[in-house]
Formats: C-alpha cells, sequence, structure tokens
C-alpha cells in the first residue's frame, strides 16, 4: 500500500494530489494487479529470445564502436539488422537511426515495393494520418506522393465488429494492378480495435492463396511485444515500425526498422539509400549502443506501458467514462483511448500529463496544427526522447468525439503518478467528483 509509507503522502501533498484522488487510484491499482501476471510471462518469454539471440550472433563491445562516412562493414548496423530479423521472424532486417520516424520507413516502403500503374490496397481502412500525403489522399495529392508517381490507392474499410472484410478484399484482388496489400496493426488515431496477430495471419493466408505476387506489408507500430508472434511470424511479406516506440525501449534515440523477406528487404534496401548499393552504406558516429540495449529492454518496458494502460482504463471505467481496449480486454498495442466530455477536458488531460513528465513539466501544452495532421491537435510529450511515445505521452485532436490517446510510460510507477495529477486537475475543475 503506497499510503502506507509516511513520506509519500507529503511527497503527493507537494505534487498537488489530494488525498481522496490517491486512494481512489490505489484502489483501482488494487483492482487489476491480478491481471498482470499474463503481461509478466509474455516479456518474460520475449526477454529469453532476445536474450538467445543476442548470445546466437555474439553481440560484443566491438558492435558499440561508432561508424563515420560511408560505413562500409559496420558490424554494428549489420549485427543489429540480424538481431532485428531473428527477433521479429523476417528473413532479413533494416534497422536505421536515418529513417527520421514510421512514417518515413512506410512511404519508403510503399516506394520501393510498387512501381507506376500499380495500386495499393489498405484493408484496415484509412491509414495512419500522416500516410495520407504519401499516397496522395484527396484532390490535391501533395508533390512526390505516390499518386503524383502514378502509384493508385484503394482501401477496404474494416467491418462494424473491427475485422478485416475478407470476401471484399479477395474479390479486389482481381484486379491485377493491385500489387501492395497495406495492413495497419495498431489503432493509430482511430477508433477501430487494434488487430491482433491471428486476424492479420488468417488474412495473409487468404490473401496469399489467391495473390502470391502480392506484398503484404504491416505497419507494425505500437505492436511490438504486445503478443507471442510478430506478423513476419505468420507470413507478411514486411512488417515495419518506429524505433521511438516499442522496440527501442525507450533507449533509442531516433530511426525506424524494417523485417521481412529478403526479397522485400532488398528492394527497400535500394530506397533507403540508392540502386546497387543499398544497405552496404550508412555510419553512425554515434554508436549503435542504444538500439541493442534499447531492444534489451523493450519486452520490459512495453509491459509496464501496458500496465500503465490498464490502470488509466480502469481509473476512467470507475468514473464512469467509456475506454477502449477496456481496462480487462485484451491488448494488441500499447495504446489507450479514453473518451472525454469536451475539448476542455482534452486540455486538462494533457495538461496534467506534461505536468507529471520528467522533462519540461513547467511547459503549458496547448493544441496546435501539426504537421502531417488535418486537425488540430494538443500534445502532452514531456519526453527524454522528442515525440517519443513509448514514453508516456497523450494526444488528443480536437474535435467530437473527444478521445485522447494515451501510451507509453516507462515505469508503472510513472503512469500511476500521472493519472493522480490528472485526476486532480480533473477534480480542481469540477469535471470528476470522487468517493
Ligand atoms: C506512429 C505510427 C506511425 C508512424 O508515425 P511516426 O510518427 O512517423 O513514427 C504509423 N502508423 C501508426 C499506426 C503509428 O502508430
Amino acid at each position: 500500500m503506497a499510503l502506507s509509507l509516511k513520506g509519500m503522502q507529503q511527497l503527493y501533498d507537494d505534487m498537488g494530489i489530494p488525498q481522496k484522488v490517491a486512494k481512489f487510484v490505489q484502489e483501482a491499482h488494487e483492482g487489476i494487479k491480478a491481471m498482470f501476471e499474463p503481461i509478466d510471462e509474455l516479456r518474460e518469454y520475449h526477454q529469453a529470445r532476445i536474450l538467445k539471440f543476442m548470445g546466437q550472433y555474439q553481440v560484443s563491445q566491438r558492435h558499440f564502436y561508432p561508424s563515420t562516412g560511408y560505413g562500409y562493414g559496420d558490424e554494428g548496423r549489420d549485427t543489429l539488422d540480424k538481431l532485428y530479423a531473428a527477433v521479429f521472424g523476417g528473413e532479413d532486417a533494416l534497422v536505421r537511426p536515418h529513417w527520421v520516424s514510421g512514417t518515413h520507413v512506410i512511404s519508403d516502403c510503399l516506394f520501393a515495393l510498387t512501381r507506376p500503374g500499380d495500386v495499393i490496397l489498405s484493408i484496415t481502412g484509412k491509414p495512419y494520418d500522416t500516410l495520407e500525403q504519401v499516397i496522395g489522399m484527396g484532390n490535391d495529392p501533395s508533390d512526390g506522393s505516390l499518386a503524383e508517381w502514378g502509384v493508385g490507392y484503394k482501401q477496404v474499410d474494416l467491418t462494424p465488429q473491427g475485422d478485416i472484410d475478407i470476401p471484399t478484399v479477395l474479390s479486389l484482388l482481381d484486379d491485377p494492378r493491385i500489387k501492395l496489400v497495406l495492413i495497419q496493426r495498431s489503432r493509430g488515431y482511430s477508433l477501430r480495435p487494434s488487430l491482433s496477430v491471428k486476424q492479420i495471419q488468417k488474412a495473409l493466408r487468404d490473401i496469399k492463396s489467391k495473390r502470391s505476387d502480392v506484398f503484404v506489408v504491416v505497419d507494425n507500430c505500437y505492436g511490438e511485444f504486445t503478443e507471442e508472434l510478430e506478423p513476419c511470424h505468420v507470413g507478411a511479406d514486411i512488417a515495419v515500425g518506429s524505433l521511438i516506440k516499442n522496440p527501442g525501449g525507450g533507449l533509442a534515440p531516433t530511426g525506424g526498422y524494417a523485417v521481412g523477406t529478403s526479397r522485400a528487404i532488398e528492394k527497400l534496401s535500394y530506397r533507403l539509400t540508392y540502386p546497387g548499393t543499398g544497405r552496404e552504406v550508412g555510419s553512425y558516429a554515434a554508436s549503435y549502443t542504444p538500439f541493442y540495449q534499447g531492444l534489451f529492454l523493450a519486452p520490459h518496458v512495453v509491459g509496464e506501458a501496458l500496465k500503465g494502460a490498464m490502470l488509466m482504463a480502469k481509473a476512467f471505467e470507475k468514473l464512469g467514462y467509456e475506454t477502449s481496449p477496456r481496462w480487462d480486454e485484451v491488448r494488441y498495442d500499447i495504446i489507450q483511448a479514453i473518451h472525454l466530455r469536451s475539448a476542455e477536458e482534452l486540455i486538462a488531460f494533457c495538461q496534467a500529463i506534461q505536468s507529471a513528465s520528467p522533462v519540461d513539466s513547467h511547459v503549458l501544452p496547448y493544441p496546435w496544427d501539426m504537421p502531417g495532421y488535418r486537425h488540430q491537435v494538443i500534445m502532452a510529450a514531456g519526453t527524454f526522447v522528442q515525440g517519443a511515445s513509448i514514453e508516456l505521452s497523450a494526444d488528443a485532436p480536437l474535435k467530437p468525439p473527444y478521445v485522447v490517446y494515451l501510451q507509453g510510460g516507462l515505469t508503472y510507477e510513472h503512469v500511476k503518478l500521472a493519472l493522480m495529477k490528472v485526476l486532480a486537475q480533473m477534480y480542481r475543475k469540477g469535471f470528476i467528483s470522487l468517493p
């Protein structure tokens, strides 16, 4: 019981957390701890796998030496690629700090695996916001988009139950121009449920038995280490994600990764650098140490984030709010959506998360127009790595139904304290009442 420590109550006072808020959150915690078991089991499993593969590839100090210039023969880079391929179940992988973010890798993937005249088919509805301009959706395709390049786009929405609409997908695959199928595993900034790897597996089986020639690309952002298997274990041609989310373990300072078949990864490597040379070049003077160490920590950190998300859901459900997923639902990503009741509540929520951050806690976030996003967004991101969403962060587009998306948390304790600060703020503003 946290409240039994004498110094703790003083700290809550110092942080402006009323006793009844601390007590309420403590009770929410007591109500969920019995559900930690499967999360702990999962992370022990992934820890063991990562440890095994690190041993297998004889990761050693020499892989941590920085490289410069062209980076020919950079063993740190090349061994990290092999490690990711093994951990994420692909034949090959590329893990690079040169990729700015997840969107950058997905974009490179779409360009690398299509040619003018081809059509991309998204089978999980509208893809993540930042991809709209990559694809060139809407009336005025931005310069350099796939649309401008002559690559078309179609989408199939998820069924009302949140499943892939396989019959529609299969009938569209009669169109031979479709050369790439895009699947988004996580909910991203939308209210759809996240897909399980099992659902992805079923779709892959059906798609591949009809059209073995299409590339199936999985946007794996936020899904890593939340389940036993990853998309490439069940036949995805390529799965890609961001290193400042799950697999970076909070330590990777930037970058993206792609894991997949040798053929898909080779094509991607020519887009990553240039045709003919591909993966042979690319140096990193800052050393790959945080990428290795981050991957080593990632299963543990993802577990902390999952527990934190569960606690947030539990507390807000107790207060009568709708959440997705609900606290005791099986989770396939680290995102927690909470339906608040107004723009004012969204702003109060995000400002309180910011105030509970280890970095920039004195800064007050406001809604703003973000590059790549269509609506004003408010973000709380008091993170060590700029924009890292494996660290505790919250984002909310300022539009009904007033949903805040919360993710990350390097430690469960931090998420718990942040929840107390959120509820303290909402209580002070009269948005909630507490027993
Ligand atoms: C984060 C994310 C991306 C990529 O976003 P970046 O900010 O560019 O890393 C793509 N898809 C989903 C579902 C995401 O969550």
